[in-house]
C-alpha cells in the first residue's frame, strides 16, 4: 500500500453547527486523488447535526478535544464514548491552546491518549515547542518529553489509530510566524526517532503532520519535506475554497517529492528526514 497525503483543518471555535454542514458539504463537491486523507475537527456543537446527516463519503470528522473519564462529575466536559456515539473519526489531543491551559499537563494528556485509544476513534496527538523553548535550544528535550509522556504506553495493536502533527506553538494562530522548512526539520527528525524509539519499524507508518502558519503560498515548502505525510492547517483552510487550493498545492508538491511512491511507511532514510 503507497502512503497517503493527510490533510484536515482545526476550526477551533470557528462555526456553528449550519456553517460545519456547508462547510463539510461544500468540500464533498470537491475532486480530491483517491491518495488524499481528508479531515474536518469542528467544534463540539456541530458534531451532533454532522452525525444525523451522516458525514460525506471521503471526509472525516473529528473532535477537538474529550476528557479521560468515561463518564463522571465533569461538569463542561466530554467523554471519548459520547464522541464515538456521534461517529467521530478522530480526537485530536493536546493542540497547543489547549496545553496552554495549566491543566492540560502531559499527564492529562497521557490519560486523554489512553481513554481515545481505549474507545474507537483514532487519535491525532498534537506536540510542539513553545518559542522560548526554541530559543533556548531545547525543542528536541520538549518534543521527546511530549511524545514519551503522551505515547509511552500506546500498545502495538494501537499504533495504526495513532497520528501525530507537529505544531511549533510560536507558528500558530494569528500571532504565529510561519517557519522556515530548516526550522522543521530537526524537529521532524526528532519526533521520527522518538516514535522508533517508541515502536521500532511500526513507527515509520504513523502519519507526522505538519501544522502553524501553512498556507496556500508555503505549503509546497512543507510538504516537500522528508518525513511529513501531509498538512494541519487552521486559518488558511477555514474556507471550502482555502481547504481545497492548500490541500492540492500541498500534494502536488508532496507528490513531487515522491511521497505518494513510497510504500506506506516510507523508508528510514525518508522517514528520518534526509
Ligand atoms: C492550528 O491552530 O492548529 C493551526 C495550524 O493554525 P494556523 O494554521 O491558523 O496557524
Amino acid at each position: 500500500m503507497t502512503a497517503r497525503f493527510h490533510f484536515g483543518t482545526n476550526l477551533k471555535m470557528h462555526t456553528a453547527a449550519p456553517e460545519t454542514r456547508a462547510f463539510v458539504t461544500a468540500l464533498a463537491a470537491q475532486t480530491v486523488d483517491a491518495g488524499v486523507r481528508r479531515f474536518v475537527i469542528p467544534p463540539y456543537t456541530s458534531l451532533q447535526g454532522l452525525a444525523a446527516i451522516g458525514a460525506p463519503a471521503g471526509i472525516e470528522i473529528g473532535a477537538q478535544n474529550a476528557h479521560f473519564a468515561a463518564s463522571g462529575a465533569y461538569t463542561g466536559e466530554i467523554s471519548v464514548g459520547m464522541l464515538a456515539a456521534l461517529d467521530v473519526d478522530l480526537i485530536m489531543i493536546g493542540h497547543a491552546e489547549r496545553r496552554a491551559l495549566p491543566t492540560e499537563t502531559d499527564d492529562v494528556i497521557a490519560r486523554k491518549v489512553a481513554a481515545v485509544l481505549g474507545g474507537t476513534p483514532d487519535l491525532l496527538l498534537c506536540v510542539g515547542e513553545r518559542m522560548a523553548e526554541r530559543r533556548a535550544l531545547e525543542f528536541t528535550d520538549v518534543l521527546r518529553r511530549q511524545l514519551i509522556s503522551a505515547l509511552g504506553s500506546v500498545r502495538p495493536e494501537q499504533l495504526s489509530r495513532v497520528q501525530v502533527a507537529y505544531e511549533p506553538v510560536w507558528s500558530i494562530g494569528e500571532s504565529g510566524v510561519a517557519a522556515e522548512p530548516e526550522d522543521i526539520t530537526p524537529a521532524i527528525a526528532t519526533i521520527r526517532s522518538v516514535l522508533a524509539e517508541l515502536f521500532g519499524k511500526a513507527a515509520r507508518a504513523v502519519p507526522l503532520l505538519y501544522g502553524g502558519s501553512v498556507n496556500r503560498d508555503n505549503c509546497a515548502d512543507y510538504a516537500v519535506l522528508g518525513g511529513i505525510d501531509g498538512l494541519f492547517v487552521g486559518r488558511a483552510a477555514w474556507s471550502a475554497d482555502g481547504f481545497g487550493a492548500v490541500l492540492a498545492r500541498g500534494h502536488e508538491a508532496w507528490k513531487l517529492r515522491g511521497g505518494d511512491t513510497v510504500e506506506a511507511g516510507g523508508s528510514d532514510a525518508d522517514r528520518a528526514g534526509m
